[in-house]
C-alpha cells in the first residue's frame, strides 16, 4: 500500500493501464482459444498406419516413426503391428506428442507478463522524484514474485508445458528436417520469443518462462547466501549451453551419430513437468538437479543448458529496453556487481562487448549509490536520477 501511495500520478496511470492491457490480452486469448473448434478425442490403435495417426498428433510420420524408436525411412502406409509397435508403447507416445499440442492462451499470458514486467522495470520500480538515499525502498518484490508465480502457475502447470521459449527453438531446425507439417508456424513461434526477448532484455525468461520462474522462486529463498555469492564465470557457462546447442544441431541433423532426428534436448526437457510427463530417468534427473541446485545457484538450467537462453544472448546487444549503466556517473563501486546473481551487471560496468545474460531481474536497479544504472530504452540517456548526485548516499 505504500508503495502505491508513493507513485506519483503518472506513475499510477501507467499501472492502471498496464493491467488493463495485461487484463484485454488474456480476455482476448481466451476468447480466441474458446473459439476454436474443440478437438475432437483421438482414437488410435496398433492397427492404424502412422501416415493416418501422425496429422492428428500435428507431427508428420517421420516425426511420429521417430518417437517409436523406428527409423525415419520406416513405411508410412502399413499398420504400425506390422512393424511391432506394441500398443503401450504407443499410448506412451501419443500422449507424449499431444503434450506438445500448443496452448494459443499462453502467447497471450507469456505477452502480458512481459508487458507487465517490461512497464515495472522502466516506469514503475521507482517513485517519481525519489532521491538515490532512499533506493533500498524501490523495486519492491511482491510484484515480480507475483508474476513469477503466474509464469509457474498459470503458463507451466495449469497450460501444460507447450509452447515455450527453448522447444521453440528446437522446433524450427526438427521442421527443417521434415519432422513437422510446416515449418512456417515453427518458425513464427521463435519469432514471437525472440521478439519478447528483444523487446526487453531477456524479459521472456526472466518474467515467464515458467522453468525460469521455477528457478528463480528457488534461488530467491533466503538460504545458503555464502554459496550465492560465488558465480559461474560466463564464459566456462555459455561455453557449455553453445557447445551442446552446436552438439544437439550435429546430432539431429545426422552429421555424426548416423541418427538423424535424434534430439538430445529430448531427454533432458524439463518443460515436461509441467505435463507429469517424466518419459525418462534422465528428464526427472534434469528436472531435480535443476531445481535443487536452484537454490544456491542462479538458474542452472537456463547458464548451462537451455538453447533459448544461448540463442536469446546473442540478440542482446540488439534489445529495445535494458540495464543501462550512465558512465559518466558510475565510480565503479561494485555495487550492483554485488548484487547481480550473474556476471550481467560487471559485464556492463566494464563495458564488455559481450557481456554475460541479463534476465531483467532487476536486483541491480536499487543498489548503486550516485544512481548510475537504469532499466531504459536504448534511444534515451542512461541516467537515474533527474537531478545531478553529489555522492554516496
Ligand atoms: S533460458 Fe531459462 S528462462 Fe529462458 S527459456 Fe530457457 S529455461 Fe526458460
Ligand atoms: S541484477 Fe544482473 S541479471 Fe538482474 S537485472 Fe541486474 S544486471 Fe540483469
Amino acid at each position: 500500500m505504500s508503495y502505491w501511495r508513493r507513485l506519483s500520478r503518472a506513475q499510477k496511470l501507467w499501472l492502471i493501464c498496464t493491467l488493463i492491457v495485461c487484463a484485454a490480452l488474456v480476455a482476448s486469448g481466451l476468447a480466441w482459444s474458446g473459439g476454436r473448434k474443440a478437438q475432437p478425442a483421438l482414437t488410435f490403435d496398433t492397427g492404424m498406419s502412422m501416415q493416418e495417426l501422425a496429422p492428428q498428433l500435428g507431427v508428420t510420420g517421420k516425426a511420429l516413426a521417430r518417437e517409436l524408436g523406428l527409423p525415419l525411412n520406416a513405411p508410412k502406409k502399413i499398420p504400425m503391428a506390422e512393424l511391432d509397435v506394441e500398443a503401450e508403447q504407443l499410448e506412451h507416445v501419443v500422449h507424449h506428442l499431444l503434450g506438445h499440442r500448443d496452448s494459443a492462451l499462453k502467447y497471450y499470458i507469456f505477452g502480458a507478463l512481459v508487458l507487465f514486467g517490461l512497464v515495472y522495470l522502466a516506469r514503475l520500480g521507482r517513485p517519481d522524484g525519489s532521491p538515490p538515499a532512499e533506493r533500498r525502498t524501490w523495486y519492491p518484490r511482491a510484484p515480480y514474485v507475483i508474476a513469477l508465480l503466474v509464469a509457474l502457475c498459470v503458463c507451466g502447470f495449469a497450460l501444460g508445458k507447450s509452447p515455450n521459449p527453448m522447444e521453440s527453438v528446437v522446433k524450427v531446425p526438427k521442421a527443417l528436417l521434415g519432422l513437422y507439417p510446416t515449418v512456417y508456424g515453427k518458425v513464427v513461434a521463435f519469432a514471437f520469443f525472440i521478439a519478447l526477448s528483444v523487446v526487453g532484455n531477456k524479459l521472456i525468461c526472466g518474467w515467464a518462462c515458467p522453468f525460469g520462474a521455477a528457478q528463480e522462486l528457488l534461488y530467491s529463498l533466503p538460504i545458503l547466501r555464502n554459496v550465492k555469492r560465488r558465480k559461474a564465470p560466463f564464459a566456462v557457462s555459455n561455453s557449455i549451453r553453445g557447445a551442446l546447442f552446436i552438439v544437439v544441431l550435429l546430432l539431429l541433423f545426422g552429421v555424426v551419430g548416423g541418427r538423424k532426428g535424434f534430439v538430445v534436448y529430448h531427454f533432458v526437457n524439463p518443460f515436461n513437468l509441467f505435463n507429469f510427463d517424466f518419459e525418462s530417468a534422465t528428464v526427472i534427473l534434469m528436472i531435480v538437479a535443476a531445481l535443487l541446485t536452484s537454490a544456491a545457484v542462479y538458474r542452472p538450467f537456463c547458464q548451462f543448458v537451455c538453447p533459448f537462453g544461448f540463442v536469446s544472448w546473442i540478440v542482446e546487444p540488439i534489445s529495445l529496453v535494458r540495464v543501462r549503466i550512465d558512465q559518466d556517473r558510475c565510480t565503479r563501486c561494485g555495487a550492483c556487481v554485488a548484487a547481480c546473481p550473474l556476471q550481467a551487471a560487471k559485464g556492463r560496468v566494464e563495458r564488455k562487448a559481450l557481456p554475460a545474460d541479463c534476465f531483467s531481474c532487476g536486483r541491480c536497479l536499487n543498489t548503486c549509490p550516485v544512481d548510475a544504472i537504469s532499466y531504459s530504452p536504448i534511444w534515451t540517456r542512461a541516467k537515474g536520477a533527474e537531478t545531478p548526485v553529489k555522492g554516496p548516499g
